[in-house]
């Protein structure tokens, strides 16, 4: 099979990253034989750079017409005085944006070699985490309606609106459900229903969908109380399904709990199979060029596209793999090193991926 994937290496540390994932897609394309084409676009401050905008409609294009988008990050200091529209950031709210992509999927998952690295005591993690948060993406206050008014009780205010839709729940719902079933079958959505008029209507629109899924378990759970759990007791969860902010915030606190930002994926998707792929870390400006920056992150991405875009789950789990049998031995970059370990750069992290795919 041939897939079409579009590459945005993006800035900083991004080509760093994803040069080794397309190393590393290419010998699964080599030993599943497959065929992965890759067209490369500039999207964030390079993009600036040499258009003008962080945005191209031409790089647009090209992510429309393929089959996955594959992102590296964007950003840095050079670009942090340009107006909001035209930061390298703002290239990637506009493109989740032009994609329809409406939900984001971040597994937090602690490898039994990391282990040491959790910042939670080990009778707490026990044998491990695994969790998957599904935050909604395209929607709630940070597309609502905002402003400022000089009338304000104590002088000038300003305001966001959260608003959510029964059609923009149901969707991401259906998404966090549907994760479920390919797991331990079981959804915590996550709201302020006691104070907000936004999450009453969330939790009995996710009441309704879970009528479609009777092998699933539904819990709610208030926002406050999820942030507390996820610290004092993780493996309660394994789907979380929440709105754009508080699962902004809480699939961070999720990703810290496992140890190393360098480590986690994620993708964001829309209707069909199409997605959006990347680390969940930036551009990493202070190690940027150096050869330090964890490949893994992006690799582990690549994984996710396989399995949800491609329907490909032995070259994903052949991807995990090979990540999983490089760190059991011990090979390590500097965002996760521990005490005696082999400490590798971004290049020799993604050759031993990649020999590890092809044993
Ligand atoms: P960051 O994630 O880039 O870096 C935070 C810290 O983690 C830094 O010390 C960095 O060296 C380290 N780090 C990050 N990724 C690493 C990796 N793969 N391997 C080893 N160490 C790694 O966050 P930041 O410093 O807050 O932001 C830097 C820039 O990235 C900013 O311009 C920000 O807006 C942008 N950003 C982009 C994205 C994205 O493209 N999706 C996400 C977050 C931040």
């Amino acid at each position: 099979m041939k897939y079409n994937i579009a590459l945005i290496p993006g800035d900083g540390i991004g080509p760093e990253v994803i040069r080794e994932t397309v190393k590393v897609l290419n010998t699964v394309g080599e030993t599943f034989g497959h065929q992965f084409e890759f067209e490369e676009v500039l999207v964030g401050g390079c993009a600036y750079d040499a258009t003008g905008h962080p945005l191209p409609q031409s790089s647009l294009e090209v992510c429309k017409r393929s089959d996955a988008v594959l992102l590296g990050a964007v950003g840095g200091n050079k670009w942090d005085t340009l107006p909001g529209n035209l930061r390298p950031e703002a290239a990637l709210l506009g493109l989740r944006e032009a994609l329809g992509l409406y939900g984001n999927l971040r597994p937090a998952v602690l490898h039994q070699a990391l282990k040491n690295a959790c910042p939670l005591k080990p009778e707490i993690v026990g044998g491990g985490i695994d969790i998957c948060v599904v935050r909604e993406l395209i929607g709630g206050i940070y597309f609502g309606e905002r402003g400022r008014r000089k009338d304000g009780k104590m002088g000038e205010e300003a305001f966001d609106t959260e608003a959510y839709s029964v059609g923009e729940v149901e969707r991401i719902g259906r998404l966090a459900f549907e994760m479920a079933l390919k797991r331990d079958k079981k959804v915590t959505s996550v709201d302020k229903a006691n104070v907000l008029e936004s999450s009453r209507l969330w939790r009995s629109v996710m009441l309704e969908v879970a009528k479609d899924y009777p092998e699933v378990t539904l819990e709610h759970m208030y926002v406050d109380n999820a942030a507390m759990q996820l610290v004092r007791n993780p493996n309660q969860f394994d789907v979380i399904v929440t709105t754009n902010m508080f699962g902004d915030i809480l699939s961070d606190e999720a990703s810290m709990i496992t140890g190393s930002i360098g480590m986690l994926p994620s993708a964001s998707l829309g209707e069909g199979s199409f997605g959006l792929y990347e680390p969940i870390h930036g551009s990493a400006p202070d190690i940027a060029g150096q050869d330090k920056a964890n490949p893994i992150a992006t690799i582990l991405s690549t994984a996710m596209m396989l399995r949800i875009s491609f329907d490909l789950e032995a070259e994903a789990k052949a991807i995990e793999d090979a990540v999983t049998s490089v760190l059991e031995k011990g090979y390590r970059t500097i965002d996760i090193m521990g005490n005696e370990v082999k400490i590798v750069g971004t290049t020799e992290m993604g050759s031993l991926i990649q020999e590890a795919i092809k044993r």
